[in-house]
């Protein structure tokens, strides 16, 4: 791996970053607060949040088995993909290589950054070999992107060529874990410690239940996460999201109740769709969502969508010709959803 004063920005490995009223005065126990220019009105909601979500990363880090240290918190992963641009790449320069396809926001975040995204076709079983992606990357690459499980082929990339990647690639890997909670996988975020060069995201939004809240996450390195740190907004997690999420871990063993339930109606469902007249085939998944590929995506997209049933056409995604992805629901969406598709 090059150093990560190489990988950074240099404005960023030299910003001074925010310095907050709350900040300064660490180390001592105060009960009067005439530093932040708050109004004594109005509590808990008129004081500033904890700009590093101590509380909520020492919970988090027992869950997750990582160092509170080792935790970014951001507002969804949305923050978290979009600020290793921010630190790493340097705008009309680098670029960054990533499977395709795959989640879309990797390359709305490279553009929006001016950073070139180089995206490295799948194959036929929505797979990759390290070399591939690796013959991608040139002395300017800084991320390498992938997904596993992936959005939105549902499979997770094998591990074997992951680690293959991380290990003989100089630059920062970064693998979203979105979906790991659905697969019996082994989940990466556990190889930071052996993986300098590693980064893993993880989100509220699927397993735990909370898209509403905006919680992503992000685990690396100690020196990573510092340059996260400085390169943050000062708030970035509000005050209620922080408590809704505290609530959420004292209960760890609802969210496995979930994962199981939705695990048995995924194969209930991928079972019921390969049986249907209109579905010609139902890829594997280890993700809460399966693809299917359809007779006709669009014509079968907006009958449902007459009926009320949302799913997603990812017909004009690369390798998803006619395919929807079809999100698990609870039992009554799901009946719903194959009644429909039986009767069109
Ligand atoms: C849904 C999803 C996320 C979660 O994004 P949030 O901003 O945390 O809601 C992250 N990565 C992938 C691949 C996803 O599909």
């Amino acid at each position: 791996m090059k150093s990560l004063e190489e990988l950074t920005r240099p404005n960023i490995w030299t910003l001074a970053p925010y310095s907050s009223a709350r900040n300064e005065y660490s180390g001592h126990v105060a009960h009067v607060f005439l530093d932040a220019n708050e109004n004594p009105y109005n509590q808990p909601f008129n004081r500033y949040p904890d700009p590093l979500q101590l509380e909520l990363k020492e919970r988090l880090a027992k869950v997750k088995g990582v160092k509170p240290q080792q935790i970014f918190l951001g507002n969804g992963s949305d923050e978290a993909i979009d600020l290793p641009y921010r630190c790493f790449t340097r705008p009309g320069i680098d670029n960054v290589v990533a499977i395709e396809p795959t989640y879309g926001m990797y390359k709305v975040c490279a553009d929006i950054n001016d950073v070139e995204y180089r995206p490295v076709l799948l194959d036929e079983h929505y797979q990759i070999k390290a070399e591939k992606l690796l013959s991608a990357c040139d002395d300017n690459t800084k991320i390498i992107w992938i997904c596993s499980p992936n959005n939105p082929t549902g499979n997770s990339i094998s591990r074997e060529e992951i680690l293959k990647v991380i290990r003989q690639f100089e630059g920062l890997v970064i693998v979203d874990e979105a979906y790991s909670d659905f697969s019996s996988e082994k989940p990466l975020r556990l190889a930071i410690n052996e993986f300098p060069n590693l980064i893993v995201l993880n989100t509220f939004s699927k397993a735990w239940g909370c898209a509403a809240i905006r919680l992503g996450m992000a685990f690396a390195s100690e020196e990573i996460i510092s340059i996260y740190n400085k390169v943050k907004y000062p708030y970035n997690v509000n005050l209620l999201t922080q408590q809704q999420a505290l609530e959420a871990l004292k209960d760890p063993y609802e969210v496995d109740k979930w994962v199981k339930l939705l695990i048995q109606e995924r194969s209930r469902m991928m079972q019921a769709f390969i049986q249907l007249p209109t579905c010609l085939k139902v890829y594997p998944t280890d993700a809460n969502f399966f693809l299917a590929k359809m007779t006709d995506a669009k014509k079968i997209y907006d009958y449902l969508v007459e009926k009320g049933i949302i799913v997603r056409n990812r017909s004009r995604i690369s390798l998803c010709e006619n395919c929807l992805r079809i999100t698990i629901g609870n039992k009554t969406e799901n009946n719903e959803l194959l009644s429909a598709l039986r009767q069109y």
